[in-house]
């Protein structure tokens, strides 16, 4: 048979390799970015066109190259930073592969014109698919500049598989956001489309963090710093007071390199721990300094996952440094290196063994059948400690009927899973742990999720409102500032059309906030921010918005984020008001995010189970 192996031509090997480094615009970002890094730059220059699609070019004022050395970085495996494979342990340089623009190269189209410090003249290059088109000499600054146009312009598959802009642009933000966190002493500018969107002189590591998250995150930010032989640590972390629901800025550094890892995120926060509602979540911002010996870059293409020589030691003494500095701060009394453990039992119950049993009186004169007024009831009189517990359960006093919304009468049709007197006598109702509220029907039991039977109900209350109404702004007194760092307010900015649509007006979109002088007749003031927060969050997080129109997903984030919570105690008459009106609703079994509001358990069912 004959040979069949055969040598890849290299333009074709170029492409397969690219696929590991370049998967999306924001990747060709953190090569370019990192370089100018290599190359000592102190002010770099990103400017992007179409998400990166278009344009992805980098300028930088660093020791630019030589006419040959240009040319050959393109090729692959050429680079200046490593000579042998020892120097992988010693790594002062964000490269070493050698591999990034020849990749790049590989599919787009590049134009590098660069220049020594000492050269008189520079060199333009331009390479499209691994090509050289044109090698000539120009005159330019010191440095070097990097256009990358058109990103696979020739694997229209790889290309069909970019996200929308939206998308493709939070990647290049949060790409550049963490070269620019791992290096506040370089000056940094984004330009999107011509907007300038960040610019970063060079700063301090504080400065750096407000300049990137806006001035909200200065009052928040508790520092840390350690050292050991091993590792030393400094940085950031969050007041637990001001933790998100979110996971928010959560960055950390080796070396002056953006790593991740789940397993030291574990130690951050386990140092929170007892500090944080459930589901809540710290930003933090940890540099740690390691001997490049006892840490491996090596394992993964895009160099964000490392491997540590001393992992678990590294992990203990994350959290102890979180830990100190959360207790130094005030922040958690209780928590300290040193401290006696005994110290951290909450005070009554360390007292409690000298304390009597509280003792509980019965009246046993008491008779539950008699009606209120007579005798019986005036003899019993609670003890001091009954009195003690009744002032705990005031405290969380539900909000009375009027804290919730209106709700207004809905004209649909219902959808019949229970006839109408079937529901009408489903008013005895009893409430689950402020979760859930249970209802009872004629032959089964209904347990019904409150918070999303009132999103539902909300939800419809609202598309019914904006079906019907034209004035759906309610104009403020004092127009609201709310702050909000440069990169939100542009994703705000992008959903303007749409939250006009449903009653917002601003007033005003600048570089650290928004000024809104209307907002939906629907919502409370208070709301606002919650509302705003939750549309910048999901679009980050790149939830889609699958709700059929822009108006279906600006309801659904307002329902959601005014109904009543898990949690809420709520009396008989609220309880069953959330039943009345959820089964009037046009869809009562589902939330609007498609989740089921209640279980209904057949008598049959029940009594099965007894079987
Ligand atoms: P690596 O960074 O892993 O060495 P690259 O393909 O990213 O590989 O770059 C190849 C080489 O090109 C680098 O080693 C460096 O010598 C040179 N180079 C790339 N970008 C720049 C730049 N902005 N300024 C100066 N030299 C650069
Ligand atoms: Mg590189």
């Amino acid at each position: 048979m004959a040979d069949i192996i055969q040598l890849l031509p290299d333009h074709v090997a170029n492409q397969i390799a690219a696929g590991e480094v370049v998967q999306r615009p924001a990747s060709v970002v953190k090569e370019l970015l990192e370089n100018a890094i290599d190359a000592k730059a102190d002010s770099i220059k990103l400017i992007i066109k179409n998400a990166g699609k278009s344009l992805i070019q980098v300028i930088d004022n660093g020791i630019g190259m030589s006419q040959t050395d240009a040319r050959l970085s393109f090729e692959r495996h050429a680079t200046s930073k490593i000579q042998s494979a020892n120097d992988l342990f010693n790594l002062q340089t964000k490269g070493f592969r050698g591999e990034a623009l020849a990749s790049i190269a590989a599919i787009a189209q590049v134009e590098l014109k660069t220049k020594q410090e000492n050269q008189d003249l520079g060199v333009l290059i331009k390479i499209e698919g691994s090509e050289l088109i044109t090698q000539e000499i120009v005159s330019t600054t010191k440095g070097t500049s990097i256009a990358v146009k058109n990103l696979f312009y020739n694997i229209p598959a790889r290309r069909n598989f970019l996200k929308s802009d939206t998308v493709e642009t939070r990647h290049i933000i949060d790409e550049f956001q963490r070269v620019a966190l791992a290096h506040p002493d370089i000056a940094f500018s984004l330009i999107h489309n011509d907007n300038e969107i960040y610019h970063l002189k060079n700063e301090n590591l504080r400065q750096r963090i407000v300049g990137i998250f806006g001035k909200k995150i200065d009052d928040k930010l508790v520092p840390i710093s350690e050292t050991t032989d091993l590792v030393s640590i400094k940085g950031f972390v969050t007041n637990p007071k001001y933790a998100k629901k979110k996971r928010g800025e959560q960055f950390f550094f080796a070396n002056n390199r953006f790593i991740k890892s789940n397993y030291l995120n574990h130690a951050v926060l386990n140092a929170y721990d007892g500090l944080l509602a459930p589901k809540y979540f710290p930003s933090y911002f940890i540099y740690m300094e390691v001997d490049p010996s006892t840490i491996d870059i090596n394992i993964h293409p895009t160099k964000t996952e490392v491997k540590f020589e001393n992992e678990s030691a590294i992990y203990s003494f994350i959290r102890a440094t979180v830990k100190h500095s959360l207790g130094q701060y005030n922040i958690a009394p209780a928590l300290d290196f040193n401290r006696d453990e005994n110290l951290d039992i909450p005070y009554n119950y360390a007292n409690s063994t000298k304390k009597e049993t509280p003792s509980i009186t019965v009246n046993p004169n008491f008779n539950p059948f008699k009606t209120e007024g007579t005798s019986s009831k005036s003899t019993f009189t609670p003890t001091k400690q009954t009195q003690n517990w009744e002032a705990l359960y005031t405290e969380i006093e539900p909000k009375t009927i009027e804290d919730i919304p209106v709700i207004i009468e809905s004209n649909f049709e219902q959808t019949s899973l229970f006839t109408e007197t079937e529901i009408q006598k489903a008013n005895k109702t009893y409430q689950l742990q402020g979760k859930y509220i249970i209802s009872s029907l004629k032959n089964s039991m209904l347990v019904v999720k409150q918070n999303l039977a009132h999103q539902r109900i909300i939800y419809e209350e609202l598309l019914e409102k904006f079906a019907k109404t034209k004035n759906l702004s309610q104009i403020l007194l004092i127009p609201i500032e709310i702050e909000f760092a440069k990169h939100d307010v542009a994703i705000l900015f992008e959903n303007k059309s749409e939250l006009e649509e449903i009653g917002f007006q601003f007033q005003e979109f600048t570089s650290k906030g928004i000024i809104i002088k209307a907002i939906p007749t629907l919502i409370k003031q208070t709301e606002v921010l919650s509302i705003l927060e939750e549309i910048i969050d999901n679009s980050k997080l790149e939830i889609p918005k699958e709700s059929p129109s822009q108006l279906n997903y600006f309801c659904k984030v307002i329902a959601k984020n005014t109904a009543i919570k898990t949690g809420q105690l709520l009396n008989n008459k609220e309880q069953e008001r959330i039943i009345d009106k959820l089964f009037s609703c046009k869809e009562p079994n589902y939330a609007p995010n498609g989740k089921e509001i209640f279980i209904h358990l057949p008598l049959e069912e029940i009594e099965k189970k007894f079987h």
